[in-house]
């Protein structure tokens, strides 16, 4: 029993939901704090994404050296990453030796669902009820939220689905099994990130696949590499000032390439287009750091846009196909893809790009798929259809405050403080909640800083003697305007992208995350030294 603070006797300080990257490292760092502290995990051991998505291909989109912890400097010189872009397998033992080097797991109950949590404004307390192995009714002061932005799949809702006699998968629901569609005819459904790294290997195994498409994706080669021993060395000599450099940048990665520093619009044609070769040959996100405002200026944008266009049309063979992969949205605005070979797949003779853009899938039967009135009979078919992205998880429990549950306060899009305070919510901190930039950056970086943000508050309400911290209305309201300010000088919310909501039928159309980390990691910091200015501490 804890009882640090206040009068009520709780079982734990904190109770953390989820062990992922979020949840690891908040418990390490409440036990390095002094706090008391139990994660529930509804997987089987820790990684997050990293567990769940073990679709073929899976791979980061961010290096592997910056996609990783930076808070402890020994663990970041033993580790030895052993790819530019690491693959799940990779990613997933790396989580496992975080929580076997600090001993994480003697405070993780795993396939622990937290079902419900609900505050008590009288002891200022948390009872948390759980379900599955550790089902039991638990007692904190505080309750933080580390159940990740992307896991809760997303499946549509298509006439027949659940009708399908072959095999089903989920790309984010993936089995632990191998599996193998030698000699299959498969469907995908979906060409987002996920389906655009697992179609290339797909296609390579099965008989013929049949690849549905809505919206086609801009997609830029990973041009993915084994990392060698000098280029480890390198970046563990200069670990901290390239730990450092990603601080200062809008996305929390890429401090190895150089950014442009001026607009599009500003070069020649030829200029610009020698630039944007020059990152596509380097590969990844790369390709729109080359000048500022492409995210910014729909003129600038289309320059970026137009030359992934034409590298669609010099790649894929078939004119026809090639025009159907060609997206006509803004560059970015999605957000990009990082492939191996994904345009390429379109050559391939056993692969058959169904655009059903204007039609939809008309429904799921038993031997396949019905599109635009044709029937496709498959083995498998593949959801990789995305997620009810960074609130999906969070609704899925019943977590209420005094007077108005969280269900209730986000009814109209979720409302945040600083993406880490819900007014109506005491004692609740979300890590890369809505209202922060969270997916719009290197997530393990903006991970960090929301642990260390959530401890520091922690310990600055112990040392006043504060029992309850909330976020109040007002700059609840002053937040949630600023980050639609800011989303709205942007063209990211001119298509129809999971930032939005716009993937789930129904979920209230909000730009959800805020783009640029170093301003609003001031933002963060200055509020904590203006005592928690915003938040209501008693
Ligand atoms: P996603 O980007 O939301 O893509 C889902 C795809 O499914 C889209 O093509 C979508 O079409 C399609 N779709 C959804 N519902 C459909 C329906 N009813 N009928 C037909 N098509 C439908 O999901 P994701 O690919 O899983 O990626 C989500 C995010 O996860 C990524 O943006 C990224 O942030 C992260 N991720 C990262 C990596 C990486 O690090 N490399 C890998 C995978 C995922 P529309 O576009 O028309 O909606």
């Amino acid at each position: 029993m804890s009882n640090q603070g206040n009068n009520a006797a709780v079982d734990y300080d904190v109770v953390v939901i989820g062990a992922g990257f979020g949840g690891m490292y908040m418990l390490y760092k409440l036990r390095e704090l002094g706090f008391s502290a139990r994660a529930f995990e509804v997987a089987d051991d820790v990684g997050g994404t990293w567990y769940w998505n073990r679709y073929p291909g899976a791979r980061c989109d961010v290096e592997s050296v910056e996609y990783s912890y930076s808070f402890d400097p020994q663990l970041q010189q033993d580790w030895v990453w052993t790819e530019r872009y690491a693959a799940q397998p990779e990613i997933l033992r790396y989580a496992q030796h975080v929580a076997d080097r600090f001993d994480l797991r003697r405070d993780i109950s795993f396939t622990t669902r937290v079902e419900e949590a609900q505050f008590d404004d009288a002891t200022a307390t948390w009872t948390v009820r759980t379900g599955g192995t550790d089902e039991r009714t638990v007692r904190s002061r505080f309750l933080v939220s580390a159940v990740g932005c992307l896991s809760s799949a997303n499946w549509p809702n298509i006439p027949g689905r659940e009708s399908f006699a072959g095999d089903t998968y989920h790309t984010g629901q993936w089995p632990h099994h191998e599996v193998d569609f030698t000699g299959k005819v498969v469907g995908v459904i979906g060409t987002g990130s996920s389906g655009i790294q697992s179609i290339p290997i797909i296609a390579r195994q099965a008989e013929h696949l049949y690849v549905f498409q809505r919206t086609p994706n801009y997609t830029v080669p990973a041009h993915n590499r084994p990392l060698t021993p000098d280029e480890l060395a390198d970046v563990k000599a200069r670990y901290d000032a390239i730990r450092e450099k990603n601080r200062t940048l809008s996305g929390g990665f890429g401090a190895q390439y150089e950014r442009g520093e001026i607009g599009a619009m500003e070069v020649p044609d030829d200029v610009r287009d020698a630039e944007y070769e020059k990152r596509w040959q380097i590969g990844g996100f790369n390709l729109l750091g080359g000048y500022t405002d492409i995210i910014l200026s729909k003129e600038s944008n289309e320059t970026a846009a137009q030359f992934v266009r034409r590298k669609i049309g010099e790649i894929v063979h078939d004119p026809a196909v090639a025009a159907a992969l060609t997206p006509d949205h803004v560059i970015g605005c999605k957000r990009l893809c990082i492939d191996t070979g994904y345009y390429e797949t379109f050559n391939r003779p056993n692969v058959t790009l169904v655009d059903i853009h204007d039609t939809g899938i008309d429904e799921i039967t038993p031997s396949g798929v019905r599109a635009g009135g044709t029937d496709y009979a498959l083995d498998a078919l593949v959801f990789a259809t995305g997620f009810d992205a960074m609130t999906g998880s969070l609704l899925k429990m019943d977590i209420r405050g005094p007077e108005v549950s969280l269900r209730e306060a986000w009814a109209a899009g979720p409302r945040t403080y600083l993406g880490l305070g819900v007014h109506g919510i005491p004692n609740f901190f979300v890590i890369t909640g809505p209202g922060s930039p969270s997916v719009l950056t290197n997530m393990i970086m903006s991970i960090e800083q929301h642990v260390e943000w959530i401890g520091d508050c922690l310990v600055a309400m112990r040392d006043g003697g504060h029992a309850r911290i909330e976020a109040t209305e007002p700059a609840q309201d002053q937040w949630v305007d600023y980050v639609n300010m800011v989303a709205s000088m942007t063209l990211f919310p001119t298509c129809n992208s999971w930032y939005l909501g716009a993937n789930v039928p129904g979920k209230t159309r909000v730009f959800m995350p805020l783009p640029g980390l170093p301003p609003y990691r001031e933002q963060c910091d200055a509020v904590a030294a203006n005592g928690y200015e915003g938040f209501a501490l008693a």
